[in-house]
């Protein structure tokens, strides 16, 4: 029989990636997810419940409808620079919402956990590329959301039996556009779909910043594709579910780009230029990260594939023109 997979925000752009990777594997994908960000989610392979994950109501429907084998929990708010500036409800929906969740899943008898970390955990780099040894010095709001669920989940797994894999997420990049998935945030705050939107619409793309300590002055980030981010999730389950043990690992590809080679790149991939205005930095954002990946490779056997940059920038811009303009459902393959 299937096993059933629920994922808290599935129809986000991680999580739908993840979701879809599921699917094709051959799970039944059951999906709650607000859509927050208003956007369409009209998808075949899965069964979506619109509703938030505390709502205790919907949850004991849906945990006595199915057989819940594991969750994926992706339902976060992300928006670095927001948490610095209303971190009561980042506290609320990222800390205390998931171990409510966490709670009542346990009370449910399911065990199985994979969960969406981040980087910002550990704040500014001591060292890059960065294990899962850096110190944990969150600068934001949001760092510190994960990281006190980072404790939480290994508190819960000595005490009740949790299995639970931690991913720590680089950049999430890029799109599946033959399968209509890709970034749909509300507002968009990501540099990726900004800049291809910049140079399509003769908008103004902002760097935010150029006096930072890394070779031309702009951020440097691991831009993981998002396809490569799913696989990680899809083999951590399958690690517990072959008798893995609880851990957490860093997921990014190891390579790190400036804004400015970003820039350079987007324009090649678009085959445009730009224009630009240079911008105070903004809140929460550090010099450089980049993942040592060393541990998920070994452990989970997780080996990027999409996550070239050219591939990241030609498959976001793809889902541009499909998504952005709102035309066409699917492209022709
Ligand atoms: N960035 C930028 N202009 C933008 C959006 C982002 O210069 O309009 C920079 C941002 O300061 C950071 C990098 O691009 O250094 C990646 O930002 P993004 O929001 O995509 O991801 P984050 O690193 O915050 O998760």
């Amino acid at each position: 029989m299937k096993k059933t997979i629920l994922i808290l925000g599935g129809a986000g752009y991680i999580g739908s990636h993840s979701a879809y990777l599921l699917y094709k594997r051959g799970y039944e994908v059951l999906i709650i997810d607000k859509l927050i960000h208003g956007q369409n989610f009209d998808h075949k392979w899965a069964t979506v419940i619109k509703a938030d994950f505390a709502d205790e109501k919907v949850l004991n429907q849906i945990f006595d409808k199915y057989k819940i084998d594991a969750v994926m929990h992706f339902a976060a708010f992300i928006e670095v620079g927001i948490s610095v500036k209303k971190p009561a409800n980042f506290y609320e929906n990222n800390v205390i919402k998931t171990i409510n969740f966490l709670d009542f899943m346990l009370s449910r008898g399911v065990k199985k956990f994979i969960f969406s970390s981040s980087c910002a955990i550990y704040g500014n780099p001591i060292k890059v590329p960065m294990n899962e040894k850096h110190p944990f010095d969150p600068i934001s709001p949001y760092g510190k959301n994960k990281l006190v669920i980072e404790f939480v989940l290994q508190d819960y797994a000595k005490a009740y039996d949790l299995k639970y894999v931690s991913l720590r997420y680089f950049n999430a990049a890029g799109a599946d556009p033959e399968n209509n998935l890709g970034e749909q945030h509300n507002p968009e705050t990501h540099i990726i779909p900004l800049m291809l939107r910049a140079i399509k619409n003769n908008k103004t793309f902002k760097i935010f910043g150029t006096d930072y300590n890394t070779p031309d002055g702009t951020c440097v980030r691991d831009y993981i594709h998002v396809l490569d981010l799913a696989l990680a999730h899809i083999l951590g389950l399958e690690y517990l579910n072959s008798g893995g043990k609880s851990d957490y690992f860093n997921l990014g590809t190891g390579k790190g780009y400036s804004v400015k080679e970003m820039i350079n790149m987007a324009q090649n991939v678009v085959g445009k230029k730009m224009n630009i205005q240079v911008c105070e930095r903004r809140l929460g954002d550090v010099d450089t990260l980049i993942a040592d990946n060393k541990k998920i490779k070994a452990i989970l056997g997780w080996i990027p594939k999409y996550s070239d940059l050219n591939n990241i920038l030609n498959t976001a811009f793809l889902w541009e023109n499909i998504n952005y303009e709102g035309v066409g459902i699917h492209l022709d393959k």
